[in-house]
Formats: C-alpha cells, sequence, structure tokens
C-alpha cells in the first residue's frame, strides 16, 4: 500500500484555481445554461491535453475530459451551476450585485475550480512518472435541478469507473462518511371545468379543489411515514380570478426517504391519493415525475483514504486578511444558527467550542455528523450507486455558514478560492495514491458490492433529460 502523497500544488495551479473559481463566480449561470463554464473548463482540460467528449447524455453542458489509458480508471466529478437571485457582492453586508441576478450560493465555483486544479494536479503526477492508468474530470452540470448526473449515470458514463471522487463546500474540512435522502420530485396538475363561480358553479369541477384535497392527505398521511421521510409541497398553480372555478391547478411535490424503495412506495401512495382527489372532485389528475435521485451510498474504505490524505495536506493556507473577512462575515450570522450547525457535526464539547469560537475550521475534523443520514440529497447519490464513491467537505466558509446564503456567496468570490486550492490538492493526492493502490480499490469495490446488497442502479427517469429550464415546473 503506497502512502497518501499531496501532490504539491505548484504556483501556476494554484493560480488557475483562483482565476477559474474566479470567473465562474463573476459569471454565474444557472443549471442547464452553463454554457461559458462548460467551455472554460473543457478548454483548459484540452489545452493540458484530456482529450473532450461535449455535450454527454443529451445534456449540452456537460462533459467528460480524459487522460492516460487502461485501468484503474478514477473520474473526479465537477459542478458549476449557479442559483437564482443569489447575487451578491464580496462585501460583508447584504448587497447584491445585480438584484435578482444569480449567484454562487453553494460554491459551485469553487467545487470546479477545485476539483480541476485536482485533475490537473494528478496528470502532472501521472506524467512525472510511476503512475498509470486512466484520469477524467466529469463536468457534470445544473446539480441543483437534479438533472446533471441522473442522466449521465442512467447512460452509463460511470460504468467503467474504478472509483469517483467527489467534494462540496462547507465550513468544515472532513471526509464524508454517511449518506442523504432519496428523492422523487413531482409536477401534479389536475384538470377541472371553468365555469362561473357564482353564476353557474353546478357547470363547474374545481382543479384547486382537488389540489387542496391532495394536500390535506398528504398531511394526514404523515402520521404514518417513517420519521426520516420528508414529503414537502409548493403550489405552482391555483387559478386567477376566485369568480372564476379553477379549471386547471398544480402543486411541485419533493418526497425523500432513506432508501430509493421506501421513495418508491410514498410516491405511489400521493399518486394514488391524487387519484383520489380527482375523482372526489370529478377532475383529472396528470402525474408527472421530474426528477428521482438516489441517496448517498456511503464507503467507508475510501473514507479512510480520503481521512489520510486530508491529514497529509494540512491545513488550509488562510492568512490574516482571510480570517479577518471571514470573522466580519461569521458575525452577521445569527448565532443560534451558529451553534445549531456546530452542534449538528457531534464533536466532543472541547472541539465543539473551539469551533464555535473560530471563524475558518481549516484543521480536517473527524465528526460524528459525518456518519449518519443527512437531510438533504444530490445527484452524487446516484454516481454512488454506480461506483465507489468519495467525498469531503472543505471550509470555503466561515464556521456555521448555511449553504445557499449570501455570506456563502461572498466567501466563494474571496477566501473560498484558498479552500478550492486545498480541495483541489486533496483531490490530486487521493486520485494518484488511488491509481497507485489496487488493493485499496478492491476493498473500496467489495464494501460498495456489500452495501448495494444485490440491489443494481436502475434510475426511476425514463424521459430525454429537459432541453432547457423551460421545460422544467421548478
Ligand atoms: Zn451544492
Amino acid at each position: 500500500m503506497s502512502s497518501p502523497d499531496p501532490v504539491t500544488v505548484e504556483a501556476e495551479l494554484r493560480e488557475t484555481v483562483y482565476d477559474v473559481a474566479s470567473e465562474l463566480w463573476e459569471r454565474p449561470e444557472l443549471g442547464l445554461e452553463e454554457h461559458e463554464a462548460a467551455r472554460l473548463l473543457s478548454g483548459l482540460l484540452e489545452e493540458e491535453g484530456f482529450s473532450v467528449d461535449r455535450g454527454v447524455a443529451d445534456l449540452p453542458t456537460a462533459f467528460v475530459a480524459e487522460y492516460g489509458s487502461g485501468e484503474p480508471v478514477i473520474g473526479i466529478l465537477g459542478e458549476y451551476d449557479a442559483l437564482p437571485e443569489m447575487s451578491q457582492a464580496v462585501s460583508a453586508r447584504k448587497e447584491p450585485l445585480e438584484s435578482g441576478a444569480p449567484g454562487h450560493g453553494c460554491g459551485h465555483n469553487l467545487f470546479a475550480a477545485g476539483s480541476l486544479g485536482g485533475a490537473l494536479g494528478a496528470k502532472r503526477a501521472m506524467e512525472s512518472g510511476g503512475v498509470e492508468g486512466t484520469l477524467r474530470l466529469y463536468g457534470t452540470p445544473a446539480e441543483e435541478l437534479g438533472v446533471g448526473k441522473v442522466y449521465m449515470a442512467r447512460e452509463g458514463l460511470f460504468d467503467d469507473l474504478s472509483a469517483a471522487i467527489s467534494w462540496h463546500p462547507g465550513w468544515l474540512a472532513s471526509a464524508t462518511r454517511g449518506s442523504c435522502l432519496a428523492v422523487d420530485s413531482l409536477h401534479v396538475t389536475f384538470e377541472g371545468t371553468a365555469s362561473h363561480a357564482a353564476a353557474v358553479p353546478e357547470a363547474g369541477r374545481s382543479a384547486l379543489d382537488a389540489l387542496h384535497l391532495l394536500d390535506t392527505g398528504i398531511e394526514f398521511m404523515r402520521e404514518h411515514v417513517p420519521d426520516s421521510a420528508r414529503i414537502h409541497y409548493a403550489v405552482t398553480g391555483g387559478g386567477g380570478a376566485p369568480n372564476v372555478v379553477p379549471a386547471e391547478a398544480s402543486g411541485l411535490y419533493y418526497v425523500r426517504a432513506e432508501s430509493r424503495e421506501e421513495v418508491a412506495r410514498l410516491t405511489e401512495w400521493i399518486e394514488d391519493a391524487a387519484e383520489g382527489a380527482a375523482m372526489m372532485t370529478q377532475t383529472e389528475a396528470i402525474v408527472d415525475l421530474v426528477n428521482s435521485m438516489y441517496g448517498l451510498l456511503p464507503n467507508e474504505t475510501l473514507a479512510d483514504r480520503v481521512e489520510e490524505v486530508m491529514a497529509s495536506v494540512g491545513s488550509v493556507g488562510f492568512d490574516e486578511a482571510d480570517r479577518a473577512f471571514a470573522a466580519e462575515l461569521k458575525s452577521t450570522l445569527d448565532p443560534g444558527t451558529v451553534e445549531n450547525a456546530v452542534a449538528a457535526q457531534g464533536v466532543d464539547e472541547a472541539t465543539e467550542a473551539e469551533l464555535r469560537e473560530r471563524a475558518l475550521a481549516d484543521e480536517p475534523v473527524r465528526t460524528e455528523g459525518d456518519e449518519g443520514v443527512g437531510s438533504y440529497s444530490t445527484d452524487v447519490g446516484d454516481v454512488s450507486w454506480v461506483v465507489p464513491t468519495a467525498q469531503f467537505r472543505a471550509p470555503t466558509w466561515p464556521v456555521g455558514t448555511p449553504a445557499h446564503s449570501w455570506q456563502a456567496v461572498a466567501a466563494g468570490g474571496d477566501f473560498g478560492r484558498e479552500a478550492a486550492v486545498y480541495a483541489a490538492r486533496v483531490v490530486a493526492a487521493t486520485t494518484v495514491d488511488l491509481l497507485s493502490d489496487p488493493e485499496t480499490l478492491a476493498a473500496a469495490r467489495e464494501e460498495f458490492e456489500e452495501r448495494r446488497g444485490g440491489r443494481g442502479y436502475e434510475t426511476a427517469m425514463t424521459d430525454s433529460p429537459p432541453a432547457d429550464r423551460s421545460e422544467l415546473p421548478y
């Protein structure tokens, strides 16, 4: 077994990570519209000698860049979509650069830059000798819409990987050992009959009544679902004028649970409830599955390896200016938010007290919170059911910062870039390490098969991916 080798990210590579992170941050693009980001990233990889396949899996902003040949095959994941209405300056107060414009609230500008740096670092290590195999960077778009990796997995693009490596911006450096919830998103439309609501109500059939009955049904259903399941909804259409019986009403429903099987059972129940609501109101229910994701399949073997690499890479190289800005940003967070976020990590009391006080948590930490099932979902889950997947978090944000907050956007345009360089080093070192360690790869595969327990990967998504955002009901 080889020891983890923290590939030195040379000055030039560091500059590339900073430049790419800045460029993506300054020009945030929403999911399925990340044309410039995909062009920038795939172009840089091509210049470095990677062969690039663009528009894979019928997703115009997805790509696969490959270097080397033969086994093993290590895949690095990169995301680059932004979030709507999250524009924010590098400032310690809420201050949009452009009101209503998108912004990198989930730090995907850093995610892409860090993964790119990791791929380039690993490639240079391969070039300088001794490391053989195939290295791939997967440009995975539209994570916030949950449509990128699912279609790439369905296309079989991850099938021949020996392992995948992913990471995500956060406020702590830690290897991910836990799972998250699988999810289905349903768009339900009821179709009724319009009529004058006062003059001839008997001629009308209200689609909105049906929607209310479905939602009421779901509220009663909650008592009889597993504790960890989550069902939430939004009304996306409910008629226009009270004096017209609404002929159409619609809602978007997210159904989450710990296993795909449980999600499928709950989805079927909601489909039945929609049918029942339609019968009660003499309307018609149309249920569309708009996305469907797996929960993460953990891999302790790979988490152990990532943890060793993180320990050997050491701490993030933040400077005093980074710490000062992080402290300013942290002071704008609600103290309860920070306290709850730190408490949720499941670390010992002394570490918890220390974390609460710090602006930046730049040393790797082992947390119990990383071992449970998080109440979130990600399309990395689908990849993790196809191939053993390693994941970690890097401290791109001040301690306790929630994702999708203006503070996360501000940090991502500033000191977050330093944490992306750190992520690049961890990704590069893990990649090189796995390329030269068939024993760990075999152990990771064995654990993967054991956890899957004979269950294969099969997405519930059967249609073509959406061509653009207008095809999605959210
Ligand atoms: Zn994210």
